[in-house]
């Protein structure tokens, strides 16, 4: 489990994996250590992540903390004025400027914590997530259960596919798979499009 280093100065913290891996929770859990310990938090989503309530951020468990939707990430520079801890949700739905973003705010001795989908339902890097990685102090990687056997998930399978990466996660729509049994998806997924041509 993440434990905060005993140090004054700002850092990044990523918390990333596939859906149903519990990233947000961690987040929250985060956000709530801080606030318990009385330091000024704000947090932060992409607008287009809109399947709850429009100011909350909402973990699948509904353990809420209130969140800002904001439509770029040069907005979140925008609103700081005296925080000490900035948590962003979501962070493979914003645009590249993010990791600037974050690093800005670190360099501000800011507490940077992101979350986000570190593979998109392709199993390729997502969005600023790969640059958040690189450039964080600290980086953990949450895994779901595979549905389909049970081991340690580290993948987000569509099962109805198009080209469509950004779309909003609903459960029926997504799984959380090993590599082996994403990969056997994958295939079929390729045989049934060969099908339909
Ligand atoms: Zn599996």
């Amino acid at each position: 489990m993440f434990t905060e280093p005993h140090v004054e100065q700002g850092w990044i913290e990523v918390i990333c994996g596939s859906m149903f891996s519990g990233k947000t929770e961690e987040l929250i859990r985060r956000i709530k250590r801080s606030k318990i310990a009385g330091q000024k938090v704000i947090l932060f989503k992409p607008s287009i992540d809109t399947r709850y309530h429009e100011t909350e951020i909402v973990s699948h468990d509904s353990n809420s903390v209130e969140s800002i939707p904001v439509s770029s990430s040069l907005d979140i520079l925008d609103r700081i004025t005296h925080q000490e801890v900035v948590a962003i949700d979501e962070a493979q739905f914003f645009d590249s400027d993010l990791p600037a973003v974050c690093v800005k705010l670190a360099e501000r001795r800011i507490r940077v914590i992101v979350a986000g989908l570190d593979m998109d339902f392709k199993g390729k890097p997502f969005g600023p997530m790969p640059d958040l990685m690189a450039m964080a102090e600290y980086v953990t990687k949450v895994h779901a259960i595979c549905m389909k056997c049970g081991k340690l998930a580290a993948f987000t399978f569509k099962k109805i596919q198009n080209d469509q990466t950004v779309e909003l996660g609903e459960r029926e729509l997504y799984e959380a798979r090993c590599r082996p049994c994403f990969e056997e998806g994958m295939a079929m997924i390729k045989e049934q499009l060969k099908m339909d041509l």
